[in-house]
């Protein structure tokens, strides 16, 4: 399915806050990375290209260790609007959880992005809040029966690059570079949010009956 049919095809908007998104024409090389408390803890990696943002799901997050390469499933392209996504899918939709925005910039493809995703080896640049430098895409052969495309998500070795002996940039990091909050936070947040217009709602109700009554 070409475009966002397949982001589309798995949400019910209206009930999820993820926006609908449209194809942009507009060009742009933004990259962002959103921590994703679904399941099970993931990293979303998103790169911009042809109007869309090119996705994988980085199941242990970026490391800045060039010999701990990180599994990332490639999944179905995001609209990009979906960078500026904070917030809670609600439990039993798609991807139910809370979704925090950890690292945002630009990246840049090191040679053509289209035939390096092709081939399966895309080399890259980031420059972003948190992660910066050389960086390596590179798809795994694919087993029989396998339905999603498994790459390795390396660190390219450069000055950016961290030891073993370094402190994890996961945790030293933690937090939104949008709001600042944990994903406690942005949890809590919504679900406020959410029973303030369950208040709203009820007072509005109350208000029909009693004009109902009169009438
Ligand atoms: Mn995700």
């Amino acid at each position: 399915m070409a475009g966002l049919a397949r982001y589309r095809a798995k949400r019910r908007f209206g009930v999820t806050v993820e926006p609908r998104g449209t194809i942009a024409r507009r060009r742009g090389n933004a990259f962002v990375i959103q921590k994703h408390n679904a399941t099970r803890l993931h990293y979303d990696l998103r790169l911009q290209l042809d109007g869309v943002m090119k996705s994988w799901a980085v199941t242990r997050g970026p490391s800045l260790v060039p010999s701990e390469k990180r599994l990332a499933v490639q999944v179905e392209d995001h609209p990009i609007d979906y960078n500026k996504f904070e917030g809670t899918i609600p439990k039993g939709e798609y991807g139910g959880g809370t979704v925090m925005v950890w690292d945002r910039g630009v990246w840049e493809p090191e040679g053509d992005a289209r035939s390096g995703l092709a081939k399966g080896h895309l080399a890259f640049r980031l420059d972003g809040e948190k992660l910066h430098g050389g960086w390596h895409l590179v798809r795994m052969r694919q087993r029989p029966n396998e339905k999603r495309d498994n790459w390795l998500l390396i660190k390219q070795h450069d000055e950016d690059a961290r030891s073993e002996r370094d402190k994890d940039i996961l945790e030293e990091m933690p937090l939104s570079v949008k709001t600042g909050r944990t994903l406690d936070e942005i949890a809590q947040h919504t679900c406020r949010a959410k029973r303030k217009s369950r208040r709203k709602m009820t007072k509005r109700t109350k208000r029909k009956v009693k004009r109902a009554k009169r009438r």
